[in-house]
């Protein structure tokens, strides 16, 4: 079985449409996939209607990824499994997602500011009908000659966190994310703890804490962690009792990592489904 629980479609800032995503994940020969947009689950209705016109069996997980932060640290939580109608989770991920056209606005006026002729319609014309963020407004400095790639741009001269061009938005408190997933039946998981390159990360004390309020699982295997980081994290898993998951965070042409590029052992995946009430994986048939 291979396993795949963090991708990114157009419902956020993937290149790939919900069913696109489901045939690239069944042609990379995968048997299950978690399809984790940016605050939001608008996706998922389109990933399950293409299951059954497959040329292979797929198993979809619902899911999200959380936009949170802690102690001025951004982090990601990934949900899995949670009822998709659970009224306070979904206040939650609207709260985040209403933030982020503003929060846009913001970021081109600085840019504007700093001599870039950045505007709104070109950025909102890349993100279409996703959830706006800063992967799309670096694909406008690329399409701007600003930067050579869109992983240029999180630098602290244009759009890392903190960065000159940088503009918050609301973000979740990562303990009332794992309360509301909880309460919706779903199963949470710290998406990359240790991806220092994109700034700051939440200390080990901090996850160890986030673990004894309920969090299932840290996502160890990632591209974005080194060796050593996934051997610290792995302890840090057995020590506090958490799962360990391994996954893509596939984004389409927007990053370069592959489906199944990282993948979660099938005693995970199971016992992820084994705790989620809010949901069940989708199969077709
Ligand atoms: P947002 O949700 O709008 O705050 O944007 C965060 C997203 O930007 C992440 O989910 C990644 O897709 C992308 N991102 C953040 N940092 C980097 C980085 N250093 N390189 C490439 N993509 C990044
Ligand atoms: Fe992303
Ligand atoms: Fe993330
Ligand atoms: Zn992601």
């Amino acid at each position: 079985m291979r396993i795949d629980l963090h991708t990114h479609s157009t419902a956020s800032d993937g290149t790939d449409t919900p069913a696109d995503l489901v045939r690239a994940a069944a042609a990379a020969g995968l048997d299950v996939v978690a399809l984790t947009d940016h605050d939001t689950v608008a996706g998922h209705a389109e990933a399950a209607r293409a299951l059954p016109a497959l040329d292979r069996p797929l198993t979809l997980v619902t899911g999200a990824e959380l936009s949170c932060r802690i102690d001025g640290t951004s982090m990601h939580m990934l949900a899995y499994l949670f009822d998709p109608a659970d009224q306070d989770l979904h206040r939650a991920r609207e709260l985040v997602r209403d933030d982020r056209v503003p929060r846009a606005q913001a970021m081109i006026a600085k840019l504007r500011d700093l001599g870039v002729p950045v505007t709104w319609e070109q950025v909102a014309a890349i993100a279409g009908d996703g959830s706006v963020g800063l992967p799309h407004i670096a694909a406008a400095l690329v399409d701007l000659g600003v930067v050579p790639s869109v992983s240029d741009a999180f630098t602290p001269q244009w759009l890392a966190d903190g960065g000159r061009a940088y503009a918050p938005k609301h973000e979740l408190d990562p303990f009332e994310a794992v309360r509301l997933v909880k309460a919706a039946g779903g199963v949470t998981v710290f998406a990359h703890p240790g991806a220092s390159k994109r700034g700051a990360t939440v200390p080990d004390p901090v996850i160890a804490e986030l673990v004894a309020a309920g969090l299932d699982g840290l996502e160890v295997d990632h591209v974005d962690h080194d060796a050593p980081t996934r051997d610290r994290l792995r302890a840090l898993a057995k020590d506090t009792g958490a799962l360990v998951t391994g996954s893509s965070d596939y984004h389409g042409t927007r990053k370069t990592v592959r489906l199944g590029e990282c993948v979660t052992d099938p005693e995970v995946y199971v016992e992820i489904a084994r705790r989620a009430t809010g949901a069940q994986p989708i199969s077709a048939v």
